[in-house]
């Protein structure tokens, strides 16, 4: 299997494969349900689900939610909804908060062998205690209490004896480690606040170093992975599965066998991976939910936004995103991905996928006036230039057309090849017209053309060989549907919108042309489309149909990635 992709991790895989120590790969997606996933969880979800799938194993959906006061179930939710969009399915949806009956019960066992002890430390004292990257640390004058006080307290602690932050469980490691994670670190504190899935049931909460270690070790997880941060975790994370030996403890797991949950116990590999950063964006959730709050942006899945809401609503495919990780790869060098390099992967999937209409944003009325008062007939064009597959659509052509006021010059510039007074265009599958007259109002604005179109030149005719320079698209005037069409782009300006020199936030790198609405024309074949269809408007970009607003009476354009790219020149 998986000859494909060669990144390191894969490669671990393989070898773990060949070597028999695993059956078939088991991995997760661990998110912390207290925000919306961004473009940066979209390397975590494809490099997990993909291992999964290309190996012949399952990755596991779980919600890491050890910290019940940042946590809501509409992220919850949201999450779910994100992972499937991206085209993935999960073997079982955890939480860690399943486990808490069993955390607790390893908790227990680490203090039976002397490897855990109850600390009266305040945070204060704790990180007074703990030293510096220069200075060892100092034991904790609770360090020594005995097994039968420590089980007594922390059997208090779990009954709600205590005020928040009075005590904590912590592991008896090693204060003088280089690795500062190791000086003993908290395993457990108290924390009298309701969680989202279990209620009240607790007034202690497993830290996070702890509760993901065990909760890959209780799912059996084969490889666990994760970004470089945790890289200093590792000794930690091996700490934690080593003492607590669930393998070979199934007892611990009997909460769970009681509750149906199957028993799958294994010791589980912590592998790091660079995370995805793009330019032009920002990540952290913290940013994210500070451009909602101070309505930098209309909401969490404004098209502007780095969410894979956002995303979506922006017009971007899964494919897309799946496109982007794969040229990304996979790897332990960390580096910023150019913002190019997304787009590019949308224009590739919507270039070979999305069907090809007419739209026209900035509309000037050409009438064709050899064509009689009221003339109409339909034109058959091909949804896609390079897939017959797709099919044809019906295109009404009359009298009247709306063009693209830029597609017009009175007095044009050095090699201008569209139209001009008296000059010649081709129209899109319909003919060539002539501009023979420009109507301007008492301002001496220009408000319509007119011109003739050569009868000679119609689809198929000899005649429509001729040479003409320029084509231009089009739309019928009586036929078209008004449109809203939202014209994106960028929502920095700034490669770094993370840069604070200067005294400087991301507020102040935002692109104040980010977003613009006009109201526009598009042919009967693009308004009736249903949300979320993403199509080529000619010659203007890519576009899909808003997923909230659009509708086919009145239809709502996004602008999800122009034809080119106008950033990197
Ligand atoms: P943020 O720091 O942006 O708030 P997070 O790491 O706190 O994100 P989690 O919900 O904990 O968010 O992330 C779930 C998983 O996604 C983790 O395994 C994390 O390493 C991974 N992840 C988060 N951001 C990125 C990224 N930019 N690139 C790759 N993986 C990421
Ligand atoms: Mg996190
Ligand atoms: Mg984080």
């Amino acid at each position: 299997p998986a000859v494909g992709k060669q990144d390191f991790i894969r490669q671990i895989v393989r070898d773990d494969l060949a070597q028999g120590r695993h059956k078939a790969p088991k991995t997760r997606f661990p998110p912390e349900p207290n925000g919306y996933l961004h473009i940066g969880h979209a390397k975590a979800i494809c490099l997990n689900f993909g291992i999964a799938s290309e190996f012949g194993g399952v990755c596991n959906l779980r919600f890491d939610d050890t910290n019940p006061a940042k946590e809501d179930p509409e992220f919850v939710r949201a999450i779910e909804d994100d992972v499937r969009w991206l085209g993935f399915e999960w073997a079982e949806l955890r939480h860690a908060s399943d486990y808490f009956e069993v955390l607790y019960r390893a908790a227990e066992k680490l203090i039976r062998q002397g490897d855990a002890f109850v600390c009266d430390l305040s945070a204060e004292q704790v990180r007074e205690y703990r030293g510096t990257l220069t200075e060892p640390g100092r034991h904790s004058p609770f360090r020594e209490r005995s097994v039968e006080e420590n089980l007594d307290l922390f059997a208090r602690m779990r009954a709600g004896e205590f005020a928040d932050g009075a005590r904590t469980l912590r592991a008896k490691i090693d204060m003088a480690s280089g690795n500062i994670n190791l000086r003993d670190p908290a395993l457990y504190r108290i924390k009298k606040v309701a969680h989202q899935n279990t209620g009240d049931d607790w007034p202690i909460y497993p830290m996070y170093d702890f509760a993901h270690a065990l909760s890959d070790a209780v799912e059996g997880i084969t490889h666990s992975l994760c970004t470089l941060e945790f890289e200093d975790h590792r000794p930690l994370y091996d700490w934690c599965v080593d003492k607590v030996d669930l393998a070979h403890s199934p007892e611990l797991l009997q909460p769970l066998l009681d509750r149906g949950l199957p028993n799958q116990a294994a010791k589980p590999r912590q592998i790091e991976f660079s995370r995805l950063n793009i330019s032009y964006t920002v990540m952290s959730k913290r940013k994210l939910v500070a451009l909602v709050n101070d309505g930098l942006v209309e909401g969490w899945d404004d098209p502007r936004m780095y969410t894979l809401q956002g995303l979506r609503r922006r017009g971007y495919t899964p494919a897309s995103l799946r496109l982007l990780i794969d040229r990304v790869g996979i790897s332990k060098q960390n580096s910023v991905i150019d913002f190019g390099v997304l787009e590019g992967c949308l224009r590739d999937d919507l270039d070979a996928h999305a069907p090809r209409r007419m739209a026209v944003v900035d509309p000037l009325k050409f009438v064709l006036t050899n064509l009689p008062e009221g003339h109409a007939e339909t034109l058959s064009f091909p949804n896609h230039p390079k897939d017959e597959a797709m099919g044809h659509r019906v295109v009404p052509f009359s009298r009247e057309l709306w063009i693209e006021r830029e597609d017009f010059a009175e007095a044009p510039p050095k090699g201008w090849k569209r139209l001009v007074p008296g000059g010649e265009v081709r129209l899109r599958g319909a003919g060539i017209a002539r501009c023979d007259e420009v109507i301007k109002n008492a301002a001496g604005e220009i408000v319509e053309l007119r011109g003739t179109l050569d009868l000679e030149s119609r689809p198929g005719m000899t005649g429509a060989d001729r040479k003409i320079k320029g084509t231009i698209h089009w739309v019928s005037a009586p036929h078209a549907v008004p449109a809203e069409i939202r014209l994106y782009d960028r929502l920095f300006a700034v490669a770094d919108p993370d840069d604070e020199s200067e005294g400087k936030s991301y507020r102040d790198h935002l692109n104040p042309a980010s977003r613009s609405v006009v109201r526009g024309w598009v042919e009967p074949a693009a308004a009736t489309a249903a949300p979320e269809t993403s199509f080529q408007f000619e010659r203007l970009g890519y576009f899909v149909a808003d997923r909230r607003d659009h509708a086919p009476d009145a239809p709502v354009f996004n602008r999800s990635v122009t034809l080119r790219d106008a950033w990197s020149q």
